[in-house]
């Protein structure tokens, strides 16, 4: 992580952001263990200014770009990562509003100024019952039917990371009359919508990640914010979506969590068979080794496509998709091997229920879920090679 540092507001931001991970490190396993959502942990990142990261300087925010993003994430996940995921697409969401200017000046300004206040989270459900991930394109099954001064919507979100506390949905629906896909930001509190508990998984287990159902509810004209051909990109993709990275930042977060947590355990470990620190074996040393490199591996791509995208222009972000979508790759795939390699130096008790490593394994194995998945990557990768 070191290297990755360039100026003194980096530092200032990690060193910053180490004492929220510290924190929030503290109850980080009890609530992995009950699954509940860490509705004090967020309060706690939303009143220490965590959530206005991204908020533009001139709307009271600190203004990071991409990288400062990623140095953030990165540092907070080792903390805590279901609350570092809750927090990537809420200012992820943020950064890219920033660039793209998909939201109309005065409600960007409303909500730049209530995430300041520490009273407003962003995120996008885009994920349905039947429809796997919406990076794939598929047409949603949720409704917006036209009514006068609005819309209503009704149908249902899954995997909406945050949802208890997000206070700004960004809802996908298909809108029949138009034959286009709108999104819309409904409020938390509207009529007709509420968050259902339903999320009970292995991994990121405190990240809130449940379902939003709506029934009917009601959105003004003014909340509908795009309108799109079914699988056409939006407003809010014209900046190539770079802000995505947040999430192969957390998931290295969770990776060198387990890294450190390995580094010191092999040079503390005496076994009495052989009376010295592991770090000695051979074996083991080999293990740390292969740790290292695909760890620089992944920092080594993450940072440099991060610097990339913030110092090009509009035009060259959007022509980075598959750049980004590879740093995802190799950065995610990278993360889940140290922790498997973490997982064998530090032996059989890396797998009881009250191991550290046993968690980060849980975790850090959601990262293959977000977007883009690798499948997509892959394709991606072998049409530009040979064409489509
Ligand atoms: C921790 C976590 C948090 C998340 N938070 C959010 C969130 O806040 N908001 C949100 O909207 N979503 C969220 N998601 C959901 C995520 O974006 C995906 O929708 C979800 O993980 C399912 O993706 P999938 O690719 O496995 O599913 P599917 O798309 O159902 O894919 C399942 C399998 O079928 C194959 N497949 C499916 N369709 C095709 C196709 N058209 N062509 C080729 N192969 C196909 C895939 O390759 C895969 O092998 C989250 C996921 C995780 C793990």
């Amino acid at each position: 992580m070191q290297a990755q540092i360039r100026h003194a507001a980096d530092q200032e931001l990690v060193t910053w952001v180490g004492t929220l991970a510290d924190e929030l490190g503290k109850k980080a396993e009890q609530y992995d263990r009950s699954g509940d959502f860490l509705s004090d942990q967020i309060a706690y990142l939303q009143s220490a200014g965590y959530s206005s990261l991204t908020v533009p300087k001139a709307y009271g925010g600190r203004g990071c770009d991409l990288y400062q993003l990623l140095l953030a994430q990165e540092r907070l996940a080792h903390g805590d990562p279901s609350a570092a995921l809750v927090m990537g697409w809420h200012l992820g969401i943020t950064l890219s509003l920033s660039m793209t200017e998909a939201w109309p000046e005065e409600l960007y300004a409303d909500f730049c100024r209530d995430v300041v206040l520490g009273i407003a989270l962003v995120n996008a459900c885009g994920t349905e019952p039947d429809s796997g991930s919406p990076s794939r394109g598929g047409r949603p099954a949720t409704e917006a039917v036209r009514v006068e001064g609005g819309y209503r919507i009704t149908g249902e979100k899954t995997w909406a990371t945050g949802s208890p506390a997000i206070t700004h949905f960004l809802i996908t629906a298909y809108v029949a009359e138009d034959d286009r896909v709108g999104e819309f930001l409904v409020h938390k509190g509207s009529e007709g919508l509420h968050v259902k508990k339903s999320w009970d998984s292995m991994s990121m287990r405190a990240s809130g990640s449940d379902s939003v159902v709506l029934q009917d509810v009601f959105v003004p004209d003014a909340y509908l914010l795009d309108l799109v051909i079914p699988g056409q990109k939006t407003k809010r993709s014209s900046d190539g979506s770079g802000w995505l990275l947040h999430i192969p930042a957390t998931y290295l977060g969770v990776a060198n969590a387990a890294r450190d947590y390995t580094i010191d355990f092999v040079k503390t470990y005496v076994p009495s068979s052989l009376g010295k620190p592991i770090a000695t074996v051979p074996h083991v040393r080999e293990k740390i080794g292969q740790l290292e490199a695909q760890g620089a591996m992944a920092e080594t791509v993450l940072w440099a496509i991060a610097r990339r995208y913030d110092e090009a222009t509009m035009e060259q972000k959007r022509s980075m998709r598959e750049d980004l979508s590879l740093a995802k790759y190799i950065v995610t795939n990278a993360a889940v091997a140290m922790v498997d390699l973490a997982m064998r130096t530090a032996g059989g008790q890396s797998i009881l229920r009250t191991h550290p490593l046993e968690r980060y394994y849980r975790d850090v194995r959601a990262g293959l879920h977000n977007p883009p998945m690798d499948d997509v990557t892959v394709r991606q990768l072998a049409d530009r090679a040979l064409g489509k």
